[in-house]
């Protein structure tokens, strides 16, 4: 050897060293995304969006919505070909206030957990509609809210000791418009509505309370109408009590003139109250939902504004069941798919002024639901324990909060038992599941 071929050869030596040191020092650069959604059907109503598209993840927010992205670009790329790629799920009517220990109240015994209900439908934010007043929201709040991984929302019943049963509930001394919207106004991210409901009484207090309260904490008022009483009549409550913008919820119930008994499809307080800009909402519920009015309903053009389901113990497992189960029905019903996700999502957020959420706009939080379409023979039911038939399920196959997988039912971002190593040292930013131990030897070669 020369002394300039070993001069070159002590300079590609240095040159080597130096690339390796810079490469071990250097972070490595991050792929663009976290988490790459590929060929999904997009359904994105406040986008117009309906088709096949891929959505890229970052930082626990919607990075892109687009076809053929690259999944190199990403930390982790999931096939979610053949299903449905929606925002998450908003259930704009829930109850759970659970965990008081009280027997027989919606504050109490009657409420659910949230988390145990929310991603394995897909649902991703719930509204509890009401199970507690301004006197003990802070209660709800420190007890469920603020340690739910589900988006928790409330609308405060005008009551000041919310749902705990009748003798609270019919207490018109404790409906105060004015101490509800100033603690409205203490928790403005939280509190999104004012809910009055379960009244039996002939007097309109519980209503124009719960109005003073929207008024002062612009905030939507929701009703469930109670007893069904001559002395106020639905059409005064649609046309001339709400505003444009408050909800009536459990539209199906048939308990207060909500059809029109001789066409059989909406009443006229329905027909002037949409015209007004009221809303209507669901609430499927134990005992809100009956197909003799919703089949004629529906089929005279008179559609909902929003699925919920009035989840609680007396609906998780009897016709309501979860929120994908409403909307089958629905569909069964004749509702186009597109249809039922925009009253799952975009609506929803619409009518509690929360337009952040419900949607895949880039820059929006990452709460998605991947939803797939089964075909077959299903039976849906209501509170009379009829039914209907249909030939389609909607099935929660894949949840995100936050940008982060928290439920997966089959397994779509998990490994292979056998896979190769390489694969378990991802960085698993995408997912709360823990990323399989090579210790464990499942991948060691
Ligand atoms: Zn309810």
């Amino acid at each position: 050897m020369d002394g300039s071929a070993h001069m070159k050869n002590k300079f590609l030596a240095c040159a080597a060293v130096a690339l390796l040191i810079a490469g071990a020092s250097a972070a490595r650069p991050l792929p663009s995304y976290d988490l790459l959604l590929r060929g999904g059907r997009v359904i994105d109503a406040r986008n117009s969006i309906d088709g096949v598209m891929d959505v890229a993840i970052k930082d626990g927010k919607i990075a892109r919505v687009a076809p053929g992205l690259f999944a190199g670009d990403a930390i982790k790329t999931i096939d979610v070909r053949g299903m449905v790629v929606s925002p998450g799920l908003i259930d704009l009517h829930v109850h759970v206030y659970n965990g008081t220990g009280e027997k027989g109240s919606y504050a109490g015994d009657l409420s659910v957990p949230p988390d145990g209900f929310t991603f394995r439908s897909g649902v991703t934010t719930v509204i509890d509609a009401g199970c507690a007043g301004w006197r003990n929201f802070e209660d709800f709040k420190d007890r469920i809210i603020d340690r739910s991984r589900t988006r928790v929302l409330a609308m405060l019943n005008i009551v000041g000791h919310g749902m705990r049963g009748g003798k609270w509930e019919q207490d018109m001394a404790d409906m105060d418009g004015e101490a509800t919207a100033k603690m409205a106004q203490r928790y403005p991210n939280v509190i999104v509505g004012v809910k009055s409901a379960h009244f039996g009484g002939p007097e309109w207090k519980p209503i124009d309370e719960a109005v003073i309260a929207g008024n002062r904490a612009k905030l939507p008022v929701m009703v469930d109408f109670g007893t069904d009483q001559p002395a106020r009549p639905l059409y005064d409550l649609l046309t001339k009590k709400l505003r444009p913008g408050d909800i009536y919820t459990h539209m199906f119930s048939g308990l207060r003139q909500e059809q029109d008994p001789a066409t059989q499809g909406p009443s006229k307080a329905f027909v002037e109250g949409r015209a007004r800009g009221i809303y209507f909402d669901t609430g499927t519920g134990g005992g809100s939902f009956k197909f003799m009015l919703a089949a004629p309903i529906i089929k005279q053009g008179f559609k909902p504004d929003s699925l919920s389901t009035d989840l609680h113990t007396g609906s998780m497992n009897s016709a309501t069941k979860d929120i994908l189960n409403v909307a089958s029905k629905m569909m069964a019903l004749g509702l186009p798919l597109p249809e039922v996700i925009a009253d799952m999502t975009a609506h929803p957020a619409r009518q509690i002024k929360r337009e952040d959420l419900g949607n895949l706009s880039p820059g929006s939080v990452a709460d998605i639901a991947v939803i797939s379409v089964q075909k077959g023979k299903f039976g849906y039911t209501d509170m009379g324990n009829t039914r209907v038939d249909g030939s389609q399920k909607l099935v929660a196959e894949l949840t995100l909060k936050d940008g982060k997988i928290v439920y997966d039912l089959n397994g779509l971002s998990a490994l292979a038992w056998t896979a190769p190593p390489g694969d378990v040292r991802q960085d698993s930013r995408w997912t709360i599941f823990p990323r399989p131990d090579p210790a464990l030897g499942v991948t060691a070669r």
